[in-house]
């Protein structure tokens, strides 16, 4: 025997890179570019001084920030579930529900990761084309399927659907699961958290990772029906319990104290990406109207890739995909408006 025949092969999901260059503004993976909360600096603090708690084992069921979250949506604690990102939340997600020989529908232009956990989790998937405008159809979600994932607000479309069509595509699939992926929902759109009581099919799932301006913490949820939530806990409890570190569980939970700054970054990134888009506009880029904190702009004149390697030159990162459909479009994350500015001056030379 040799192992290279038994080795499972898959297509790693390629992030956004991270380089380290001076003086970079990076508009490339959709962070917030305003600081945590000044309440994470004073728990750090705390934290140093009772650091002996790093001793021991965090709670498996990461009771104190569940409760946190649970107390902050006005839910009970056992419709929460965390994990470390959203993305790890709906890994766990997808190795729980998705094991039916009905392929799991998603948009083809979406979250690219939802095809590597396809592959990953080893279910069949049917990508649903969106439209051109690049729009979801909710009318294409009335098929046979095992399971539906819908980013609401759509990455990298930044398009969002209105409830009443997430509650259309519910009422239709109520033998499916449905996931709501809202990790952009805190920039436009509204929340189908409201709705776990009433469709039991409903996973929604959230991050702190952008609109609570801590990516590095690595903290993710979901919300669902208190079965949904002891299904996935089982599988998550079944690979590794302790898989959030404390440190992270004490930040996340006393972050929920600060709505006022929560909404005031939320409510700049807004504003931000209203006179960026009219910007975008002046130069003649198209873009699909942003619920989220980043745009997603092509130029019918300039090729989407020359002015990612020319913004590049320029110390200026954004996102380029080489995939069929969105190759001639940027994904550019919403900075803080002198990096918008270096931004549309840097634009400005490039397009003329
Ligand atoms: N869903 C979508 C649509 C995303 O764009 C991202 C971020 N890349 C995630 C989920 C995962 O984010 P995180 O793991 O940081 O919570």
């Amino acid at each position: 025997m040799n192992w290279r025949e038994y080795v499972r092969n898959v297509t790693p999901y390629v992030p956004g890179e991270q380089p380290k260059i001076d003086n970079l503004i990076k508009l490339n993976t959709n962070e917030n570019p305003y600081s945590p909360s000044p309440v994470v600096k004073d728990e750090l603090i705390k934290l140093a001084e009772d650091y002996d708690c790093l001793r021991r084992y965090p709670k498996p069921d990461c009771d104190a920030l569940r409760d946190a979250l649970s107390e902050y949506m006005g839910i009970s604690p056992d419709k929460v579930f965390t994990g470390v990102g959203s993305d790890d939340v709906i890994c766990t997600i997808f190795s729980t529900f998705f094991h039916s020989s009905l392929p799991v529908l998603f948009a083809d232009i979406t979250y690219s990761f939802y095809e590597v956990w396809a592959e990953y989790v080893g279910f069949p998937k049917e990508l649903i084309p969106v439209k051109d405008d690049l729009s979801i159809d909710i009318n294409d979600y009335r098929r046979e399927n095992g399971g539906i994932v819908i980013a609401n607000p759509n990455a990298p479309t930044g398009l969002a659907l209105p409830l009443s069509k997430i509650e259309e595509i519910l009422s239709f699939n109520k033998d499916s699961i449905v996931i709501v992926d809202e990790a952009y929902i805190d920039f436009g759109g509204e929340s189908a958290v409201k709705l776990i009581d009433k469709y039991d099919n409903l996973i929604v799932t959230q991050t702190y990772s952008k609109s609570r301006n801590l990516a590095g913490l690595r903290i993710g949820m979901a919300f669902a029906s208190p079965e949904l939530i002891s299904k996935i806990k089982a599988i998550k409890f079944s690979i590794n319990s302790y898989t959030m570190n404390e440190p992270s569980l004490r930040l996340a939970s006393a972050v929920l104290k600060d709505e006022k700054y929560f909404r005031e970054c939320c409510e700049k990134v807004i504003k931000t990406r209203e006179w960026s888009t009219e910007e975008f506009k002046k130069l003649g880029f198209e873009f699909p109207e942003s619920s989220s904190n980043f745009v997603f702009v092509s130029h019918p004149k300039v090729n989407a890739n020359d002015i990612y390697k020319a913004l590049r030159e320029r110390g200026i990162l954004v996102r380029h995909f080489s995939i069929p459909r969105i190759d001639n479009y940027l994904r550019i994350s919403i900075g803080t408006d002198d990096e918008m500015k270096a931004l549309f001056s840097a634009l400005n030379e490039i397009i003329k």
